[in-house]
C-alpha cells in the first residue's frame, strides 16, 4: 500500500539503518525500519529526513511487541520545506509540533486530522515566517481534534457567556469559570492574562506579552488530558531561540 507520511523523528538502528517515526493519515504514528538508509547510495536519501512530507510504499508489516515495524519499499519526497528549515524559529516551531504528535502516539482515530493540521502548518511555515500566535493556534486546534478543547468563551460550570473573559481557569472543569461561580475564591491567574485568553478564544486581538502564557496554558491542558507531554525538549529549545532572537 501507499501512504503519505510526515517524519516526526528518527534514530540510528545499527550502523547503517534508521528507525523512522512518522505520522500517516491512515495508520497514525508508525515506526519504519529503513535498512541501509545511512549509506550514500541509499535510494531513500532525503525522503526520510526529519520533518519531510513523503509518500511511502509499504512492503510488509512485522510485529514487534505491540507495535508494527514497517519496512518501506520506496519513499517519494513531496516537500522538504527548505525555507522553513532556513529559519531557526520556524524550524523549532515545526519540531515542537512534531515532538508533541510523536508523544501523543498512535491514535488512529485522530490521525487523518492530525496529519492534515501538521501538513497545513508546515506548508504555512514554508511560505511565511512564523507568527507569535502560531503555536497557540496550533495547540488550540489540536485540543479540538483530540476532543479536549477547553471551554473558554463560556463558563464550564453554569454555561454563562464570558464576554469579559473568564474569572479563572479550572483544569478539572475543562476550562473557564465565571465570576459568579468563582464566588469568594481567589483566581489562580492575573486579570490581564484572563482577558487575553478570553480575547484569544473569541478571535480578538491579544496583548503582545501573552502568547507564551497562552501556549503554556494549552500545553498544560494537553498534559493533564493525555498525561503524555512531559520533558518536551523542543519546547526548551524554542524558548532558547526566542530569547536569542529578542536579545
Ligand atoms: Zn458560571
Amino acid at each position: 500500500m501507499r501512504t503519505q507520511i510526515i517524519v516526526l523523528h528518527r534514530y540510528a538502528y545499527g550502523d547503517s539503518s534508521w528507525i523512522v517515526r512518522a505520522l500517516s493519515p491512515e495508520l497514525g504514528v508508525l515506526s519504519l525500519l529503513v535498512k541501509g538508509a545511512k549509506s550514500k547510495n541509499s535510494r531513500f536519501k532525503a525522503s526520510i529526513d526529519p520533518l519531510v512530507h513523503s509518500e511511502i510504499e509499504i512492503r510488509y508489516n512485522r510485529h514487534k511487541g505491540n507495535s508494527f515495524l514497517i519496512i518501506p519499499k520506496e519513499a517519494f519526497l513531496q516537500n522538504y520545506f527548505p525555507k522553513m528549515r532556513s529559519n531557526l524559529q520556524s524550524l523549532a516551531t515545526a519540531q515542537l509540533m512534531a515532538e508533541i504528535l510523536l508523544k501523543l502516539g498512535n491514535e488512529k482515530s485522530h490521525a487523518a486530522e492530525e496529519f492534515k493540521w501538521l501538513l497545513n502548518n508546515l506548508e504555512y511555515l514554508e511560505l511565511n515566517t512564523v507568527k507569535e500566535n502560531s503555536i497557540s493556534l496550533w495547540l488550540h486546534k489540536l485540543c479540538d481534534i483530540l476532543g479536549y478543547a477547553p471551554t473558554l468563551s463560556k463558563c464550564g460550570q453554569c454555561g454563562r457567556e464570558l464576554l469579559q473573559g473568564p474569572a479563572d481557569l479550572w483544569p478539572a472543569l475543562g476550562g473557564a469559570v465565571c465570576k459568579i461561580c468563582l464566588g469568594e475564591r481567589k483566581s489562580g491567574y492575573d486579570p490581564v492574562f484572563l482577558q487575553d485568553i478570553g480575547n484569544f478564544a473569541n478571535g480578538k486581538n491579544t496583548g503582545q506579552n501573552s502568547w507564551q502564557r497562552i501556549e503554556n496554558f494549552f500545553l498544560g491542558h494537553l498534559r493533564i488530558h493525555t498525561g503524555a507531554l512531559d520533558n518536551l525538549k523542543s519546547w526548551e529549545w524554542l524558548l532558547e531561540i526566542r530569547r536569542l532572537g529578542n536579545g
